[in-house]
């Protein structure tokens, strides 16, 4: 079973963050769903027959600019290219500001099923010092609103330790959340990427990020309060209710097949010939670029290559360790031939005793202390670190 992810590359506005490709100058939408559709004719002729697809996944960027027809013609093309019968989960980020109820009614009768609120914030000065386009009203809103239309699947983005955000703002951000018995949350520690307005921000001291300490409080903070109030802590930063775990992300942490159409969209396929044996691809990152190969019926193809087993392995610890599920030692070795506890025997040991990690029924897992510093500990058991 395969996913299939679409990247859809445009914004009303820049959010001072964020480092995902997209563009905020496009009205017509038209040129970008021809090429989409040509690019999923495309690799369905090659992918199509081999696996069935099992989840969908419309990310950008904001998909929730298209309009229903737009996203009727991208879905329709899926279902006559590829094996669709067998669907679990189509998931389509919305921003607030996006959505009413016929809408919302209108993405359901297309069938998608999950959506993905980029919230980030329930209040107003947080949201305009991020320069989201919506307003702390429309982010109140939304929740009823998706309930009121029929999902019943979804989760809502919300992002702390901004610049002088006080703790109990995040708390009554969580507390917000869980009030409207949101079934799925993703928290993020703000980043600073260095392209990003925010990343010019911070370079010419006009801003100053919160400090480790502060990150660390607010994370724990998220940990303890979601997990008192039901939630299960899967992933570094998903947390969900009972049955809701997002089913296509974990395709990414499992290592199964995807293929990602639209610029930037990156793709991973395990090959059976001439030996089992990965490879991954990536899509031009520019809009123009991508719609202009495609009208030449030419892949627009940024960078292709094939994974080797070490990397594959390093790849799966990397990825494992950051689940609740952690890195299964036997698939590890089965799958990759690496043997974690011949390898890194002194390293496993070394991380048990600072009650970074838990090691039981060949399962590596990391404790509430060691998700604090998930990179550190990954770095310990890469077998080919850079
Ligand atoms: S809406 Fe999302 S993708 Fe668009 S700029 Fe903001 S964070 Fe980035």
């Amino acid at each position: 079973m395969a996913g299939i992810y679409l990247h859809v590359p445009f914004c009303s506005q820049r959010c001072t963050y964020c480092d995902f490709y997209f563009v905020t100058t496009r009205k017509d939408h038209g040129p970008f769903v021809q090429a989409l559709t040509t690019e999923i004719a495309h690799y369905a002729r090659e992918y199509a027959d081999l696996e069935p697809i099992e989840t969908i996944y419309l990310g950008g960027g904001t998909p929730s600019l298209l309009s229903l027809d737009d996203l009727n013609q991208i879905l329709q093309t899926l279902h006559d290219h590829f094996d669709t019968s067998a669907v679990q989960e189509t998931t389509l980020e919305l921003n607030p500001e996006d959505a009413d109820l016929s809408y919302l009614r209108g993405l359901r009768d297309l069938g998608i099923d999950r959506l993905s609120i980029g919230v980030q914030s329930f209040f107003q000065d947080d949201l305009s010092w991020m320069n989201r386009s919506h307003t702390a009203d429309e982010a109140d809103a939304i929740v009823p609103l998706v309930r009121e239309a029929g999902f019943e699947r979804f989760t809502v983005d919300l992002i702390f330790g901004l610049p002088e955000q006080p703790a109990d703002r995040w708390a009554a951000n969580l507390e917000r959340a869980v009030a409207l018995d949101v079934p799925h949350l993703s928290t993020y520690g703000l980043t600073i990427e260095e392209k990003t307005v925010l990343g010019k921000q911070v370079r010419r001291g006009l801003v100053s990020p919160a400090d480790d300490e502060e990150m660390a409080e607010r994370y724990q903070f998220t940990m303890d309060y979601l997990r008192e109030h039901g939630y299960e802590h899967y992933e570094i930063s998903s947390f969900a209710q009972p049955d809701r775990r997002a089913l296509h992300n974990q395709r990414y942490w499992e290592h199964a097949n995807y293929i990602g159409f639209g610029p930037s969209a990156h793709s991973f396929w395990w090959k059976s010939l001439p030996s089992p044996l990965a490879v991954r691809w990536s899509n031009v990152r520019n809009l123009k670029h991508y719609e202009a190969l495609l009208q030449q019926h030419q892949v627009p193809l940024d960078h292709r290559e094939p994974l080797s087993y070490d990397l594959l392995a390093d790849e799966y610890i990397m990825l494992r360790l950051r689940t609740a599920d952690g890195i299964d030692l036997d698939t590890l070795d089965e799958r990759y031939g690496a043997d974690l506890l011949v390898e890194k025997v002194d390293a496993l040991a070394e991380l048990e005793r600072r009650g970074l990690i838990t090691f039981r029924n060949s399962r590596v897992r990391l404790t509430d202390e060691g998700k604090h510093v998930c990179d550190g500990v990954t770095a310990q058991l890469l077998l080919d670190p850079l």
